[in-house]
């Protein structure tokens, strides 16, 4: 897929802070090409300074949506394609043929609070990783994998520090 921005809408600064890095983080980490924040500048502060360190500002876009509902009209006119993972959604495992049906620009929509009707409607997948409510971040961990065929495993080349995986301990470069 060339591009598969995540977007984080609903991020409420104090309670979610923590979370919505941790979107941000698996949507890097697994594989996604973006990651796009209504509001939560602070937030996108720190994850500039984590690409400076681990890698990713080449190959990984950081952005702040002032209007996740433009945004996704935006997207959608361009030709882009929206997925939103919800509870109430069409299980993704059989939704895999369809989600790779969608082309190569995907726009991941994920909630905080209660999300409006509105996404519902503009998605042109709502999908579920179980009918059950539990993490936004677990979710696009599973959708991710799925999408993508597995956790993307590499490093990224432009990262400061690389970590060796060991069988015992810590194994870290800095370059
Ligand atoms: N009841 C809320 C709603 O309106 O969907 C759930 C909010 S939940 C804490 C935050 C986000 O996690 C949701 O907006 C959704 O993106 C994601 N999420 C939670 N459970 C999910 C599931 N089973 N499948 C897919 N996404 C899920």
């Amino acid at each position: 897929m060339k591009e598969l921005v995540v977007l984080r809408i609903g991020h409420r600064p104090r309670r979610d802070m923590r979370i919505t890095t941790h979107v941000a983080l698996v949507s890097r980490a697994f594989g996604a090409t973006g990651f796009a924040l209504e509001g939560g500048v602070g937030v996108l502060e720190s994850l500039e300074r984590l690409l400076g360190n681990w890698g990713g500002k080449d190959s990984f876009s950081l952005r702040s949506v002032e209007s996740p509902k433009t945004f996704l009209k935006e997207w959608k006119a361009s030709g882009g394609k929206v997925v939103h993972l919800t509870m109430y959604g069409v299980d993704v495992d059989s939704k895999l043929p369809q989600i790779k049906d969608l082309g190569d620009r995907i726009a991941v929509v994920v909630g905080a609070g209660k999300v409006e009707k509105w996404y519902y409607e503009i998605a042109d997948l709502n999908v579920a990783v179980g009918n059950q409510p539990h993490s936004e971040v677990a979710a696009l961990a599973i959708f991710l994998d799925r999408v993508n065929g597995g956790v993307r495993g590499g490093q990224f080349n432009d990262g400061r520090i690389r970590v060796l995986g060991s069988e015992k301990g810590k194994k870290v470069i800095m370059v």
